[in-house]
């Protein structure tokens, strides 16, 4: 007997019904295609909000949480399953900018290090940045990890524990009965339980239109690129304006990204390769030398001011939504997944969940 059906098998669904399991609940995760080939996938996997404190406190609890989290569920997993998630605290060197009094108060007042550094020590920091780099703000705490890894241990762990696994499985409705939910319609029949999560990305609006609910979730495309470099020819998280590059143990280079209102068009663009490539080489002119060996896109579930909803359908007991993490879901899903977990349970859980309401 299945008590939780959980779907979609991105990095939401996948820690959800993980937690679930580890909550002693009977747990089958349903996903369309292949387990965490859409926007988990493709995420940078960088553990931090590009400029923290630019975003509201309710996507920062989730954040903070997460934080402190990542490093043991990396361990767990690779324990369980010797795959190793490559968490790396590379540190966030963002550059071109100050630390003015605001950016200051906002780290001490959210417990997050933070270093002012000067032009020059900018370039010690990473030499392989352009001369004219200027000032630059360090997160040392922040770190990274590697989504594609990251992914294959979740998927092992959850067989490992037995949660049912079944990939190449659309779901197309639900089953209501009474104002509660018994399971879902999909491709390959019927599947019931008493509870059921929505946790199925840039997707999630149209799965749910149906049942009444207009939810604010659409996808944004983010493309990137790859470049095939030497080991530690830069070391730290680069952000610049709204660019980013982030260095991979192998040496890979990951240049992102775009944030483009295209519907769900996955497709990729000679226009951002081009813009993405001279980005990379004005922040580190050595890329020129390197090879561009991947391009990709991913549609991320956005949302209003970046904040998930959380929460139990408002008119379908059992019915719950996990989705619209927009461009943190990789940092915010421990905590996201325990937080619904909690609610699932009627457990009391870290923090508030008001903020995350429909
Ligand atoms: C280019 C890019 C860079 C990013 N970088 C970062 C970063 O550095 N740090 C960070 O924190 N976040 C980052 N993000 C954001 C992050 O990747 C997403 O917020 C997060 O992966 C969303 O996870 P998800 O599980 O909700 O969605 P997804 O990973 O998209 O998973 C949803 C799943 O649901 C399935 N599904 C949909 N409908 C159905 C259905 N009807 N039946 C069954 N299955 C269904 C889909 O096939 C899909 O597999 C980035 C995103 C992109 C695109």
């Amino acid at each position: 007997m299945t008590d939780c059906i959980v779907i979609g098998g991105g990095l939401l669904g996948l820690l959800t019904a993980r937690m679930l399991n580890a909550a002693g609940a009977h747990v089958v995760l349903v996903e369309r295609g292949g387990i965490f080939r859409e926007a988990s996938w493709a995420g940078g996997g960088i553990l931090s909000p590009l400029v923290p404190w630019q975003y509201p406190d309710a996507v920062h609890a989730l954040v903070h949480w997460s934080q402190q989290a990542w490093p043991g569920l990396v361990e767990e997993l690779r324990d369980e399953t010797g795959i190793d998630g490559e968490l790396v605290r590379s540190g966030l060197l963002m550059t071109g900018i100050d630390a003015d009094p605001a950016v200051t108060n906002w780290a001490q007042a959210h417990d997050c290090r933070l270093q002012s550094i000067g032009a020059a020590d900018t370039v010690k920091l990473e030499p392989q940045l352009a001369e004219n780099i200027g000032t630059a703000i360090l997160l040392p705490d922040v770190a990274q990890v590697r989504n594609p890894r990251l992914g294959r241990a979740l998927q092992e762990s959850l067989l490992q524990r037995g949660v049912s696994l079944r990939a190449q499985t659309e779901v197309t409705g639900f089953i209501i009965r009474h104002g509660a939910v018994q399971g879902v319609t999909t491709g390959d029949g019927e599947l019931l339980a008493a509870q059921v999560v929505v946790a199925s990305g840039a997707w999630s609006g149209p799965l749910l239109r149906d049942t009444g609910i207009d939810l604010p979730v659409t996808p944004v495309r983010g493309q990137m690129i790859q470049f095939q470099a030497r080991p530690g020819l830069i070391q730290h998280i680069v952000l610049h304006r709204d660019f980013y590059l982030i260095p991979r143990n192998d040496g890979l280079v990951l240049a992102g990204s775009t944030l483009e209102h295209t519907g769900y068009d996955k497709s990729v663009t000679a226009q951002a390769r081009e813009q993405l490539v001279q980005r990379a080489l004005a922040l580190v002119p050595a890329l020129a030398d390197v090879p561009v060996v991947r391009q990709w896109a991913g549609l991320r579930p956005g949302s209003p001011d970046g904040v998930p909803i959380i929460d139990e359908h408002p008119q379908i007991r059992g019915l719950y939504i996990n989705t619209g993490h927009f461009r943190n879901g990789v940092v915010m899903a421990p905590a996201s997944a325990q937080l619904l977990t909690d609610r699932m349970q009627q457990r009391e859980s870290f923090t508030d969940s008001g903020p995350y309401t429909l």
